[in-house]
């Protein structure tokens, strides 16, 4: 897992001015290691003393999310969820019937990156996606 330290570090690289309150937050994300909604994030701040509105905790994943460090992802019924993007990105089936969610491993979105630069020119930033469809059980018997 990634350590606060190595982004602030690599922000403070790109230039950027990191405050208390942006501080905060990336070190919140870090410890917790999980998805995280902004009402999540907001609480476990102000667990810790830091007090922030909810705006304020939403245009900082905002701002991480621009320069790369934060991916958001919609989980459906879970809600809008941001994490810390580390080295072994993953990503999620997310069932639109039962509300389950399934992680799935990276490689499988090589296939697609590969396409996409080839045929479109485009890099995608494919960094932690939900893909929305019906899970096993789900599918049992609505074939
Ligand atoms: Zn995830
Ligand atoms: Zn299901």
């Amino acid at each position: 897992m990634i350590c606060a330290e190595a982004i602030v570090s690599r922000l403070r690289e790109q230039g950027e001015r990191l405050t208390i309150q942006r501080r905060a937050v990336i070190e919140t994300l870090c410890a917790s290691g999980d998805h995280l909604t902004v009402q999540d994030l907001q609480t476990q701040l102000a667990a810790q003393g830091t007090a922030l509105t909810e705006t304020t905790v939403y245009r900082i994943v905002q701002w991480l999310k621009d320069r790369g460090a934060v991916a958001q992802t919609d989980l459906g019924q879970s809600g809008v969820v941001y994490q810390v993007i580390d080295r072994t990105l993953h990503h999620h089936l997310v069932c639109l019937r039962c509300g389950r969610v399934v992680d799935v491993e990276d490689c499988v979105m090589d296939a697609l990156r590969e396409r996409l630069r080839r045929e479109y020119a485009f890099e995608p930033r494919i960094d932690h996606m939900a893909i929305f469809g019906l899970c096993r059980d789900c599918r049992a018997g609505h074939d």
